[in-house]
Formats: structure tokens, sequence, C-alpha cells
């Protein structure tokens, strides 16, 4: 039963906008779980996001059932050996990888799917990698590949979990209450630790074949400048290191 929710500004938390558009979405049984969404942009930030959705719950229980992420592949194409091979380069840059300490640098990707990011990163010789994922399937597939592996979503993770880097690729931009989800990452964030995002980029999507309306998806709830991901990591303390528009986003917690 999908029901629906007024939704204050995932960044600044007012509740002042104004509708730009409205999508609609075709009734498929037993996958459908949203009808459509106002288009909104916040009068007082500015952050353009999806208005009238259902709550969390209702996401997470299509994440975890309708997922379309496991798709399984035994060997790292070249197109991703070569995506992800520019990730960690960017991310190395940052973070000085001369002092890090291979076995005890604790990595979590968090919405990994199948953990393809950590396999790569396996292969580099980081050792202390987790995997997180709400699909029981991909997680079993993570396992398959000998990657640890938790079922979980982004507001589930407990606290005594601590880690020195997390990667969130492709995520934020799913979730409903962006300020408790950043809260809770910061709980299993070290003090010192880094914070890599990739969000789709909202200035962009003139630039897409299917522009723009393909972007407000079922899935796809926010969209995202990099003043606006500014706005939301900086209320959080975050301090920007480097980013990439189009590649990578990467911040410390200080
Ligand atoms: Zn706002």
């Amino acid at each position: 039963m999908e029901r629906i929710e007024k939704r204050n500004c995932p960044i600044c938390d007012h509740y002042n906008n104004e509708i730009l558009f409205r999508q609609e979405f075709v009734d498929i049984k037993e996958v459908t779980f949203l009808k459509g969404y106002e288009v909104v942009v916040c009068n007082n930030c500015g952050f353009l996001y999806a208005d009238n959705i259902p709550g969390q719950k209702e996401f997470d229980l299509y994440y975890k059932n309708c997922s379309k992420y496991e798709v399984k592949a035994d060997e790292l194409t070249d197109s991703q050996i070569s995506r992800f091979q520019a990730s960690l380069n960017f991310i190395e840059e940052c973070i000085n990888n001369e002092e890090i300490n291979f076995e005890e640098f604790r990595i979590a990707d968090i919405g990994c799917a199948t953990g393809d990011f950590l396999r790569f990163l396996k292969g580099k010789g980081y050792q202390d990698l987790n995997g997180i994922d709400p699909s029981p399937l991909c997680v079993k597939l993570m396992k398959d590949n000998h990657i640890n592996a938790k079922q979980a979503t982004i507001n589930e993770l407990e606290e005594h979990e601590k880690y020195d880097f997390i990667r969130l690729n492709a995520v934020l931009e799913h979730v409903v209450d962006l300020n408790y989800s950043i809260t809770q990452l910061k709980k299993i964030l070290n003090k010192g630790g880094y914070l890599y995002l990739s969000v789709p980029n909202v200035q962009g999507f003139k630039e897409l074949v299917n522009c723009p309306f393909q972007e407000f998806s079922v899935e796809h709830i926010n969209y995202f400048s990099k003043n606006s991901l500014s706005n939301l990591m900086r209320k959080h303390g975050f301090t920007l290191i480097d980013y990439q528009i189009n590649h990578n986003k990467l911040y410390s917690w200080s």
C-alpha cells in the first residue's frame, strides 16, 4: 500500500517549495510502489527533490525484494577495471596512500551491489574490505567471491562498526531522509576518516539523451548539484577535499 508523505527539504529541512514538474509512472503489478511524484525546488536552499513520496520503509522493501543490481560477473570487465582504476587514483591522491597500512585500513562500500569495486581493491592489496547491501542475493554473491558482506541499508549500520573509508557510489540519490542517513554514517566513520560520494549531477541532466525526465525515476528522488551536496556535507561537519564533476567526490570528517 502506497503511503504518500509530504517531504521537507532533505537538506535544509524547510517546507517551502515550488513544483516544477509532475512525474508519472506506469503501473506494473508487484513492482510498482510509486505512481508518481512532484519534482520540486526548495525556495530556501535551492535543492531539487521529489516531494509526496512513500517513506523510507517502503523504499527499503523495494530494494530488498526488487533489486536489479545482482548481475554476477566472474571476472571484472576491461571497462570496469579502467573506471575503478581512475576512481582509485583519485582516492589515493586524496588520502595520501603512502601512510596506509593495508592490513588495518578498514573500508566499507555501502550499497555496493555485488561488490565489484571491493574485488578490484582486493587485487590492489587492500585487505579489510566490507560490502554492505540491502539485497540478500547481492550479499550471497559477494560471499561466494570471498568478500566480507552484510545485508543492511545505510540506516541499519551499527555504531560499533568503524571504518576509515566509506564509499557510497550512486546511493544518496536514493535516500529519503538524507540528514538522518549522514548522521548514521558519521557514527561508523572513524574520526579523520574519509567518505567518498558519487551522485548524478543535476547540472548535467540536460546533456543526457533522455533528458531530463528519465532522471526523475522511481529510484532517484534527490537531484544534487555540487553546491547542494556541499551544503549537506558541510552541515554535518565534513570538509571537502576534492571533487570531480562527472567522476568522484571525496570528503573527510574532522
Ligand atoms: Zn532546502
